[in-house]
């Protein structure tokens, strides 16, 4: 699969999230700026809140993008698709539906 599409800034990735992901410290930094509680289990953390992040502007900008967190710099371009295979998810369930972005297949 690749990834097509452009950003169109709506910030809804920035608004909700319900991810299974590898357990990186990319994740764990990216939990922490968001406020989320995590779980853990085996490999893998599941975020437990959906909310807003904090760092949200109310026009849609990080108010911390110089120190953004790695992950929210690289999303949606690192959504993990080996870890979809693994999991059975279809990585397009992870993106918000208005996202901009689309996995397809090659
Ligand atoms: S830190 Fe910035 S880019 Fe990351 S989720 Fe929050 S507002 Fe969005
Ligand atoms: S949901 Fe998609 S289109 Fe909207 S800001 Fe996030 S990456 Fe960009």
């Amino acid at each position: 699969m690749k990834i097509v599409g452009e950003c169109k800034q709506c910030g809804e990735c920035c608004r909700t999230n319900d991810q299974w992901l590898d357990n990186t410290d990319e994740m764990a930094e990216f939990a922490a700026a968001r406020g989320w509680k995590v779980r853990q289990r085996g490999k893998l953390i599941q975020a437990e809140a959906i909310d807003v992040c904090p760092h949200l502007t109310k026009d849609n900008k990080c108010g911390i993008y110089e120190n953004r967190p790695r992950y929210c710099a690289g999303y949606p371009h690192n959504i993990d698709l080996e870890n979809c295979k693994k999991l059975g998810l279809d990585p397009n369930k992870l993106l918000p539906g208005c996202c901009g972005y689309r996995f397809v297949d090659e």
